[in-house]
């Protein structure tokens, strides 16, 4: 069924480069609207980033990653190899560009404005994946859980009162907690957390991989096309791409829509716009929950800064940022030395490892999205950069897409995520 619309859009034949959680939901929303769809990507649907993360539809996650503390980091960016934030040195002459613009982002008015900025977007990022999961019956795979945060220190709870008076300014839930809430929301955790803060208002998604399988089923039943293959070029006519050439074939569109997660700029590089995207790499371990409740809801433990997401196949545990592109060979030493702290923190985690698993946040220096018309065709659409937020903002960023190529008025000013902004 169509979205609610003044008018009918005029079908339009759409390609969507990229079937990661954003080009799926892009493709939906475009298909839902009666254009005519194909969604490209040599991997299957949400195999890649979109499969391993933690899951949280993380409504208050507007606080910059970059953040007024974090140039102090550098130095154990470069040299500290159990770093939270690390740089790989073999990377760092590609790197610099993005990082000079990642420091300049944290500073405080920065942070202020760039949140403000993606609680523009994030407080519909419930309701756009809603819309998605009550028109399709998807109905055991989101739950309403929020999520916690907890701490055993004071002094490392305080740390995170800049980013809490921020989500509390813009308007969203936090409610702060101690040691006997903490017990009886999560009575499976150590008891050794005297600090924590819920955020209600988010909600998990139990299994990534079948959310996008369900939102990929969704879109073949309305007509449209997956196809598994890699786009290496565009051709023009006079005035605007007509045709994305793979390597199995070519295919003729009036719109192309760049959703290719981390890889996306080598796709707008062909299209005449260089972006300023890299990767904020991200690794996680399958564990099995041996003893006790396990845990309810995706937990940050805040000392080391890892999350334990008790997903649909087991405990996944998801920590680090490891800045060093996206051809660089996995480095699973940093979240090997999470797994005794995940051991003290949630004491009925087994020891067995059944996936070993490195992501690609595609991640803008100021952590906000490119979403919006290339400003050098009128007929190609960004989506992606999304960082730590994508499956957040997945719908989200469908809906705004589609109302663009549909010709809808926007309720939202997108100049904030434009890509030309630096
Ligand atoms: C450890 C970790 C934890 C995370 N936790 C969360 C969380 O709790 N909540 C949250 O909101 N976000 C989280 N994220 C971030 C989130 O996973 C990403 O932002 C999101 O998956 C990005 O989705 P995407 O569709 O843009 O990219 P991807 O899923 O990477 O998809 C991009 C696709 O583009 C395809 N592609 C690339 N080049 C081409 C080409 N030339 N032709 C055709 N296809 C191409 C690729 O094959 C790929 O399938 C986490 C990330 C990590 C790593």
């Amino acid at each position: 069924m169509p979205q609610e619309s003044s008018r009918q859009p005029e079908s339009k034949r759409v390609i969507v480069i990229g079937a990661g959680i954003v080009g799926l939901c892009t493709g939906l929303f475009l298909q839902r609207s009666g254009h005519s769809v194909a969604i490209v990507d040599p991997k299957s649907p949400g195999r890649s980033t979109s499969f391993g993360n933690a899951g949280t539809i993380a409504v208050g996650s507007v606080y910059p990653v970059s953040t007024p503390g974090t140039w102090k980091q550098v130095p154990g960016m470069l040299f500290d190899p159990a770093a939270a934030l690390k740089l790989r040195w073999s990377y760092l002459p590609k790197m610099t560009p993005w990082l000079l613009r990642f420091l300049t982002s944290g500073m405080p008015s920065r942070v202020e404005q760039i949140s403000r900025e993606l609680a523009l977007l994030n407080r519909d990022a419930v309701s756009a994946h809603e819309v998605l999961l009550k028109a399709y019956d998807i109905n055991d795979i989101v739950k309403p859980t929020g999520w916690l945060k907890v701490y055993s220190t004071k002094a490392a709870f305080d740390k995170g009162a800049a980013e809490r008076a921020v989500q509390t300014r813009l308007g969203f839930k936090v409610e702060i907690m101690g040691e006997d809430e903490i017990r009886q929301l999560e009575p499976g955790l150590a008891h050794k957390f005297l600090h924590g803060s819920f955020h209600p208002e988010n909600a998990f998604v139990t299994s990534p991989a079948k959310l996008s399988d369900a939102y990929a089923e969704a879109f073949v039943k309305l007509g449209g096309t997956i196809l598994a293959e890699r786009v290496t070029r565009f051709e023009f006519d006079d005035v605007r791409p007509v045709r994305a050439v793979t390597d199995l074939g070519m295919h003729g569109a009036d719109i192309f829509v760049i959703c290719a997660g981390a890889w996306s700029n080598r796709l707008t590089q062909m299209l005449g716009t260089d972006v300023l995207l890299d990767t904020e790499r991200g690794y996680h371990l399958n564990l099995n929950v041996e003893a006790g409740p396990g845990l309810r809801r995706p937990t940050v433990i805040g000392e080391q800064g890892f999350v334990l997401a008790p997903m649909q196949d087991g405990m996944r545990l998801t920590s680090g940022v490891e800045l060093a592109g996206v051809d660089a060979p996995p480095d699973f030493r940093r979240i090997y030395n999470m797994l005794p702290h995940a051991k003290a923190a949630l004491p009925g985690l087994g020891d067995e490892v059944t996936r070993e698993w490195l992501g690609y946040r595609p991640s803008m220096p100021d952590s906000k999205p490119v979403i919006g018309r290339s400003p050098k065709f009128n007929n190609v659409f960004f989506g992606f950069g999304h960082g730590h937020i994508g499956l957040t903002l997945s719908a989200r960023t469908g809906q705004l897409i589609d109302d663009l190529v549909s010709g809808r008025d926007l309720n939202i000013d997108l100049s904030p995520f434009r890509a030309e902004r630096f």
